[in-house]
């Protein structure tokens, strides 16, 4: 199947070449323009990474055989997505049982797959950066792969230590840069470097963010698995909470939904920094400064998968009405982790984000399921704050935090980053 540029039409390319380019011209996301019909009873009494490669492969084409994806899902998919039942009729759907315990696990590890059948062989240089979840997802995701080096960039001191601690002591093709600056700066940096058209062609530089197609089309998989854990009685009444950011999770339930899932529909849950929600409400897209909020992984202003919810609208595979939207503060945030808490369950802001919007948008028929994104332990300060109680670590987390970091410091300045890319042996 082909990809098109949603800004530019007549750019049309193949899944690999997407995910070799990551963005089009003039910046424009790649996206398909029509959806494969698929059997949905039949892909649901399937097991997860059966379905899951059934799934990809419909949306890949011919580009790839079954077998060549069924091995790249294989390879991915090596922990379970668990639905843990909360109430009669609310249940988190857990996407942190992967190596960073983060829904990024599942993204960036086909990613990684995807991109090393794109490259067939040629030496790569991923260059991303990172306010936490992204770069510890890639820095596993690629870790040790031959061929690839990694390189990612994070704002000295203003992530979180436990966070800092998953990608800064992996070594061998992984290479953090603690920058003397904040996130913003950390893009900044990163843009610089894909302006130079020559040290991206002599490095072969990609920048693996959430942007790439691959990483998109692997997070459908994980709707599917939801709706197959529920009794077939409930499987038509199910409404999702996601908590957003870049509104990449989102857009992949809605694609779940455009390719025949019966999802009545989906929430989409910020927190303070409210774009979409306004829009939806005004219709004026009118971004504010980024606030930081409890749920930092998604304090984000301009959300850049949001022309691809444009595209599906327009494309009429959703309906407005498919869409609802919520933005929760940090009372209410609060609240919910406690809620939760109460119910038996221990969760942290983001999921708590959903969990909210799911409460208020919910009806008695209805059964509701909210995205956990993070292991509670990953937001281990935050949560022991509102809950005012100590939570354990999971033993990923507690054997990397006591281990050496890395990271190499340097000024928020191109020409210092340029002589690190530089000097990178090659993969
Ligand atoms: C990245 C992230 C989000 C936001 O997801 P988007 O796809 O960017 O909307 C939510 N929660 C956690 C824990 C994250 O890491």
């Amino acid at each position: 199947m082909l990809l098109t540029n949603i800004k530019l039409a007549t750019e049309q390319v193949s899944f690999l070449q997407a995910v070799r380019q990551g963005l089009g011209q003039q910046q424009g996301l790649f996206f398909p323009t029509s959806w494969p019909k698929l059997d949905i009873e039949k892909l649901l009494a399937m097991p997860f990474v059966e379905r899951s490669s059934h799934i990809l492969k419909a949306l890949i084409g011919e580009e790839l055989s079954f077998a060549e994806v069924e091995t790249m899902v294989t390879a991915a998919f090596t922990f379970p997505a668990p639905l843990n039942p909360i109430s009669d009729s609310i249940s988190c759907l857990e996407l942190f049982h992967g190596p960073t315990l983060a829904f990024k696990d599942f993204g960036a590890r086909f990613m990684a797959q995807a991109l090393a059948k794109a490259q067939q062989g040629k030496n790569t240089t991923i260059v991303t950066a990172t306010s936490g979840d992204t770069g510890a997802a890639v820095a596993h995701a690629f870790y040790q792969q031959a061929g690839v080096k990694v390189v990612i960039l994070f704002p000295k001191g203003k992530i979180s230590h436990l966070q800092e601690k998953l990608f800064t002591t992996l070594g061998h093709n992984i290479t953090a840069l603690a920058v003397d600056g904040d996130f913003d700066q950390c893009q900044a940096l990163v843009k610089q470097v894909f302006e130079q058209t020559d040290l991206v062609k002599q490095l072969n530089i990609n920048s693996a963010n959430s942007i790439n197609i691959s990483r998109l089309f692997a997070q459908v998989c994980y709707y599917f698995e939801a709706v197959a854990q529920l009794p077939v009685a409930q499987r038509n009444q199910v409404v999702f909470a996601v908590p957003s950011g870049n509104f990449g999770n989102l857009t992949a339930g809605l694609i779940a939904k455009a390719l025949g899932l019966p999802i009545k529909r989906l929430l989409a849950a910020t927190n303070a920094n409210d774009t979409v929600p306004r829009y939806w409400r005004s219709g004026q897209w009118q971004p504010k400064p980024t606030v930081a909020t409890l749920s930092n992984a998604m304090d984000v202003s301009a959300p850049n998968n949001w022309p691809r919810i444009e595209a599906l609208l327009a494309q009429g595979v959703i309906q407005r009405s498919d869409i609802e939207t919520f933005a929760v503060d940090e009372d209410d945030t609060q609240l919910g982790v406690k809620q939760l808490a109460q119910a038996g369950y221990t969760s942290e802001p983001h999921a708590a984000v959903a969990y909210k919007a799911l409460k208020r948008s919910l009806a008695d028929d209805e059964v509701g399921v909210f995205l956990g994104t993070a292991h509670p332990a990953k937001f281990k300060e935050q949560v022991e704050n509102i809950l005012g109680t100590p939570i354990g670590l999971p033993e990923t987390l507690a054997r990397s935090a006591v281990e050496q970091s890395l990271s190499v410091d340097i000024a928020a300045d191109f020409a210092a980053l340029r002589l690190i890319l530089t000097a990178l042996e090659p993969a």
